[in-house]
């Protein structure tokens, strides 16, 4: 049963040329959208037909649509086309036994908005980013089972199914892993754990920050990392030759993740330094110390919410950006990330700019990163990526 939904005529343009994106405001009759993973049938005011697709909230819109195609249904046959496909561009990835984790689904970017699947060693993760998308959860799976050489399946169920917490280990079929699970990224360890929460342990869209990091700029330098979580950027900085890193990260777990993620890669844990504590305290501390750094890297959260101060990347990243100039070297770098979708890549610049002008030094950007091409985005949703990344030389 599909429910049609009419798209109103000053953006059936848009929508023709392939826009995925169902936004409420964008329906004349958003109304008889009553139950996630609804099918729906997608037409202009004047019954023109625009494409398929589902029902399911997320905070950026009402469902996404999946195909333009007159002849296509939302079936298995859709699920399979779209995800073989993604797994044959990932092909050079699949051949690399130097990189054993990456993206092979990345939601409207390969067609099916609503659901990302990551690949580490075998074992597959489908995170789903809306109860209406999990409809289609027996599709995805089988999938996967019959077109892949899976060990195991887990999933990541990223909205709240009416307030009831499934407390399980997000195991869905196959093999259960041994936690952690040790992946490889360009050559360098990387333990995972798939089953305790959302987050298993890397961002794997840093893939290529990293790699920059440990090939051209690390050696001799002295390393800040705030928001370290693990303490992945730190680990390539000093394979990379960097003389000491310095780890700060509020959550107590930053302290054991990282000390196995140095561990495991036969590096000296105890020649870092890992602080437990908030970013903000710390800039204070090395500020009455002394203490500079010649390279600091910032990927902060959108947003974050401590005891003590609250931190939104749109309107804060300025000043965080002057709390790290002012304990970085002359000539040093300084590594800013965001990957808040609201702040585009010219207002990102223009944060920068602030900071720098306000601080009385001078910058060069010396690189730009966005999301790896495992991250696939599509041409008719450029906003999905998300990630912007500057390497800035601070310039006195
Ligand atoms: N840079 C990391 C990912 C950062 S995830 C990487 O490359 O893997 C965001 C991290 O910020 C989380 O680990 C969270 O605990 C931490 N965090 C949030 N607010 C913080 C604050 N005020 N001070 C320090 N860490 C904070």
């Amino acid at each position: 049963m599909e429910t049609t939904v009419k798209v109103k005529m000053k953006l059936a343009d848009k929508y023709q040329s392939g826009f995925p994106l169902i936004m409420k405001d964008a329906l004349v009759n958003a109304e008889v959208l009553t139950k996630e993973g609804q099918h729906l049938n997608v037409v202009d005011e004047q019954g023109t037909y625009i494409g398929k697709g589902y029902y399911g909230l997320q905070n950026k819109g009402v469902g996404w649509v999946l195909t333009n195609k007159h002849d296509e249904n939302i079936d298995q046959s859709l699920f399979d086309r779209k995800i073989v496909k993604a797994l044959g561009l990932r092909r050079k990835y699949f051949d690399d036994p130097n990189t054993t984790a990456f993206r092979v689904f990345n939601g409207e970017g390969d067609g099916i908005g609503g659901v990302t699947i990551d690949y580490f060693a075998g074992f597959y993760v489908i995170h789903w980013y809306s109860e209406g998308i999990y409809q289609f959860k027996d599709e995805v799976v089988q999938t996967l089972k019959t077109q892949t050489d899976y060990r195991g399946i887990y999933e990541k169920k990223r909205f709240a199914t009416n307030g009831k917490y499934l407390d399980d280990d997000d195991f869905i079929t196959g093999e259960r892993g041994e936690f952690p699970l040790i992946v490889k990224e360009n050559g360098v360890n990387v333990a995972v754990y798939l089953n305790e929460g959302a987050m298993v342990g890397v961002f794997m869209d840093q893939r290529e920050v990293r790699q920059a990091i440990r090939d051209r700029y690390a050696e001799g330098r002295t390393v800040l990392n705030t928001f370290s979580y693990t303490g992945a950027f730190s680990v390539f900085a000093a394979m990379g030759g960097a003389t000491k890193t310095t780890n700060v990260d509020l959550a107590n777990r930053s302290l054991p993740k990282t000390i196995e993620q140095f561990s495991i890669n036969g590096l000296d844990y105890e020649a870092q330094d890992i602080i437990v504590d908030d970013v903000f305290k710390f800039f204070k501390f090395a500020g009455r110390k002394q203490h500079k750094y010649e390279m600091v890297i910032l990927d902060p959260p959108s947003f974050a919410r401590s005891k003590k101060m609250t931190f939104s990347a749109a309107k804060d990243y300025t000043n965080l950006l002057k709390e790290a100039i002012a304990i970085t070297e002359s000539n040093g770098l300084i590594i800013a990330s965001t990957n808040h979708a609201g702040v585009s890549r010219k207002k990102f610049r223009t944060f920068i700019d602030k900071a720098f002008k306000e601080t009385g030094l001078g910058y060069n950007i010396v690189e730009e990163f966005s999301l790896p091409d495992d991250y696939r985005v599509t041409s008719t949703y450029p906003d999905g990526d998300y990630l912007k990344v500057l390497f800035i030389k601070v310039v006195s």
